[in-house]
Parts: structure tokens; C-alpha cells; sequence
């Protein structure tokens, strides 16, 4: 077996010991590219651990971590506005349960194939390891679009998904939430489904819930909030902080949006976002109230943005990063931010990138972004304040407690200043100060396995 190189720009080397891993990954899920990715990035970065555990070998803890426990693939059948039989395939992968029930958000959105949601089973894993409650990682979804589709057909699809889903769920289960294209609306007809054929109105089986039927204060804000907060920590132990910098967000859905909104409260200025056809470049700061009316309001394209606001641009075909800026947060999709634009971000002087989506940045970028001495905070730890919310939501139904907003975003702030911290001192302990990928892969990694050699070979 060999242990060459494979992804461009990853500099850590791989301990030879875990290159059997990685090789029996790649041949036992042919053709799933960014799950093979993910787990390389893992495995590239986890030597400090296996270094102070040699037994987890023996015990073949990582092979076991890299085979989820369960994948559920179903058909989703259902019948769209004219009357058509429309077929779309269902996923849950329910990763690892060795810290608590499976937890991690539902993607609805054709590019959804077993490697993605693979891909974001895994990362879910040490993720919700680093926020430090009892969550076990999961991740599901369904290659159907919602662009374009009636708000009855969108209800139908979500009657149909769920119609084989509610079998494998459960409060102590397995707890599905939202991830890109699935907001409150769709875990609405989500839930009313479940309730109906089990007759159960059992709140903790899903986050992101209406404020009325169950849901929890800041849940909806807390992924883009978190983000921004981690990013404030970063600069924080460099002596500095958010407060007048430039910045820069790709996306304009539910994580670019509370991103934007903590960016500016805590003194920065958004000049820029994007979505899937192009960007805004406002230089005199995102109007928000304006944002969310065309975003959450019409549901409609980012380029109504510039028609309504004096001074801002639209810029089809283009990215985000081509406006320079101190602070970068990609919170659209994975990979959307390649090795030329990170070049870009180390020639505009970026201090740092956070991720506010999963696994936006390439490999490349990363190496790039290390190169150039820009911090990097990478989605696991910088984007954990969503899932750890919605741990926060699950507490609440189990007590059948409402927490005021105040109350909730304080427990959000601690989460990702310990998430932080968790992932400095780590960083540290393995000789790469302020390396926040060593930082939390080891500080989740290490989590994940103690609990699982406790249970034995399971
Ligand atoms: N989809 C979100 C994530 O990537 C949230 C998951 C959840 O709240 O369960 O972390």
C-alpha cells in the first residue's frame, strides 16, 4: 500500500499506520469522491491522537469510525402539480451514535448522492463531538430540487419523505433537522407528517422547529451567529477583533444571513454576498432589513438586491472573493472556494476565513490560505453553533421549557468560546498553535473514541 499524496494542497503528512484506512475507505465506496475527501482530511491530521493511544489500533477504531453504523436509502415517490409521478431517492446515514442520538440536518437539493451526505455524516461525527453535548452524527436528504416547485408540491415531497423516514427516527434515535433547502417550512410539513402516522407529538424528534409547535429561540440565527462568533474568537487571541474589518460572506440563506447580521453588530461591515448566479458588492454595507425582505420574504434572486439599493452592484457569473476583504466567511456550499480565489484573499491582506458552511474551501484553498498565514477556522468547529442549538432546542422539549432569546444565545456564545478554546489548546498540545484543522479534527476525534472504547467493540 502506498502512501503517496493525493489531494492537492493537503500538507500534513499521513501516518503510514492509517494509510491502509484511507485506501480501504476509497475501495469500498467507489465513486463517492467527497466522502473519500473528508475522510482524508481527517486522517492526514489525527496523529497526535493515535500517537497518545496506540491501543486504538488494535482496536481498529479508526477503520470503525470511517464505517457508518447504518445507511438508509429509499425511494420517494410522489405527484407534482400536473399531475405527473415524480421519483426522487431518500438518504439518512446514521454515522456514529457513540456520544448520543444521531444528530445532523436534512439537505434537500440534486446534487445529494451517497457521498454527500456521507461527506457531511462524517464531518457531523466530530462536530458535534467538539460542541461537548450528547450528540451522535447523522446526515440525510434527497436529491430533489425545490427550485421552482409549488408550495403543495414541496408539501407532498416532504409528506412522501417522511412517510419512510418516520420509521427510523426518534428522540432517542435518530434527529433529523435542517440543512440547505430545508428550512422551518419544510420541517413543518416534516413534523405534521410524522405526528399523523404515529400518532405522537414528540417534539425532540426534529430541530428547527417553529417558534409555536416546539422550536427553539435562535436556533434559526444560531449557525451563521456561531460562525461569526468563532471568527471573533480567532482574532481575539490574536489581539484583535471584528470591529471595523472588512468582510466578506458567500451565500444568502439562512447561515450567510445571521452571519451578516452578528458581523455587523459586532462592528464590521458586509460588503459583500453571493448566490448561486453571481454576487452583490455593496460597499457601504449590506442592508440587511433589505436582504431578508428579498431572501425570506419574496423567496426570490439575490440580483432584486442591487435593483432596490443606490450604490450596490450585482455581478453575475462572479464569486464573492473577487472583492478584497480582512475577514472571508463561505457559508453557501462545498468547494465553492478554490485555490485562486484563496490566492486572492492572501494578496487583499485576509487575516481570516471561517467556515460557515460544510467543506467550503478546497484542500487547495486551505494549503494556499496556511501558506499566506491567514487563519482558518474550518466548518466543524466554526459552524457547530447550529447543531449545538439544536441540542439546546432538544433540551427544552425534554423539559417542556421555552428559554427566552437572551437566555439561549448566552449558552450559544459559551458553546463556541469553548469549542474554541477546545480547539486552540489542542492545536498546542500538538506543536501547531492556531492549526484549528488539527485543532478540532484531534479534539473531536478524541472524544468520539474514548466513548467508543468505553462500549467496546459495538
Ligand atoms: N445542518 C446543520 C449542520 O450542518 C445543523 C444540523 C442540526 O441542527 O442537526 O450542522
Amino acid at each position: 500500500m502506498s502512501g503517496t499524496i493525493e489531494t492537492p494542497g493537503v500538507t500534513t503528512e499521513i501516518d503510514p499506520r492509517l494509510v491502509p484506512v484511507l485506501e480501504s475507505v476509497r475501495h469500498r465506496n467507489p465513486a463517492e469522491p467527497e466522502f473519500h475527501e473528508a475522510v482524508e482530511r481527517v486522517l492526514r491530521t489525527i496523529g497526535p491522537v493515535i500517537n497518545s493511544h496506540p491501543e486504538y489500533l488494535e482496536a481498529k477504531l479508526v477503520e470503525r469510525i470511517c464505517e457508518p453504523e447504518r445507511q438508509i436509502i429509499f425511494r420517494v415517490p410522489w405527484t407534482d402539480d400536473r399531475g405527473q409521478v415524480q421519483v426522487n431517492r431518500g438518504y439518512r446515514v446514521e454515522f456514529n451514535g457513540a456520544l448520543g442520538p444521531y444528530k445532523g440536518g436534512l439537505r434537500f437539493h440534486p446534487s445529494v448522492s451517497s457521498s454527500i451526505v456521507k461527506f457531511l455524516g462524517f464531518e457531523q461525527v466530530f462536530k458535534n463531538a467538539l460542541t461537548g453535548l450528547p450528540l451522535g452524527g447523522g446526515k440525510g436528504g434527497s436529491d430533489f430540487d425545490p427550485k421552482g416547485r409549488s408550495e403543495n408540491e414541496i408539501m407532498r415531497f416532504c409528506q412522501s419523505f417522511m412517510s419512510e423516514l418516520h420509521r427510523h427516527i426518534g428522540e432517542y434515535t435518530d434527529v433529523p433537522a435542517g440543512d440547505a433547502g430545508v428550512g422551518e417550512r419544510e420541517l413543518g410539513y416534516l413534523f405534521g407528517q410524522y405526528r399523523r402516522i404515529t400518532n405522537r407529538y414528540e417534539s425532540g424528534v426534529l430541530t428547527g422547529k417553529g417558534l409555536t409547535w416546539g422550536g427553539a429561540q435562535v436556533r434559526k440565527e444560531a449557525t451563521g451567529y456561531g460562525t461569526a462568533y468563532f471568527a471573533q474568537e480567532m482574532l481575539r487571541v490574536q489581539g484583535s477583533s471584528l470591529a471595523n474589518r472588512t468582510v466578506t460572506v458567500s451565500g444568502s440563506g439562512n447561515v450567510a444571513i445571521y452571519a451578516i447580521e452578528k458581523v455587523q453588530r459586532l462592528g464590521g461591515t458586509v460588503v459583500g454576498c453571493s448566490d448561486s448566479g453571481g454576487y452583490i458588492h455593496d460597499p457601504d454595507g449590506i442592508d440587511l432589513e433589505l436582504l431578508k425582505q428579498i431572501k425570506e420574504v419574496e423567496r426570490a434572486r439575490l440580483h432584486r438586491y442591487a435593483e432596490e439599493r443606490p450604490g450596490a452592484k450585482y455581478i453575475p457569473d462572479g464569486k464573492v472573493w473577487e472583492i478584497p476583504a480582512e475577514v472571508a466567511l463561505p457559508c453557501a456550499t462545498q468547494n465553492e472556494l478554490d485555490g485562486e480565489d484563496a490566492r486572492r484573499l492572501v494578496e487583499a491582506g485576509a487575516l481570516v476565513v471561517a467556515e460557515g458552511a460544510n467543506m467550503p474551501c478546497t484542500a487547495d484553498a486551505i494549503a494556499v490560505l496556511r501558506e499566506g498565514g491567514v487563519l482558518f477556522g474550518p466548518g466543524k468547529a466554526a459552524n457547530a453553533g447550529g447543531v449545538a442549538t439544536s441540542a439546546l432546542e432538544m433540551q427544552q422539549n425534554a423539559s417542556r421549557d421555552s428559554w427566552s432569546f437572551e437566555h439561549t444565545e448566552s449558552r450559544l456564545v459559551e458553546i463556541m468560546k469553548d469549542i474554541h478554546s477546545s480547539c486552540y489548546e489542542m492545536s498546542e498540545q500538538a506543536g501547531r498553535p492556531g492549526d484549528y484543522i488539527v485543532g478540532a479534527n484531534n479534539a473531536g476525534f478524541a472524544r468520539v473514541a474514548e466513548a467508543m472504547m468505553a462500549m467496546g467493540v459495538v
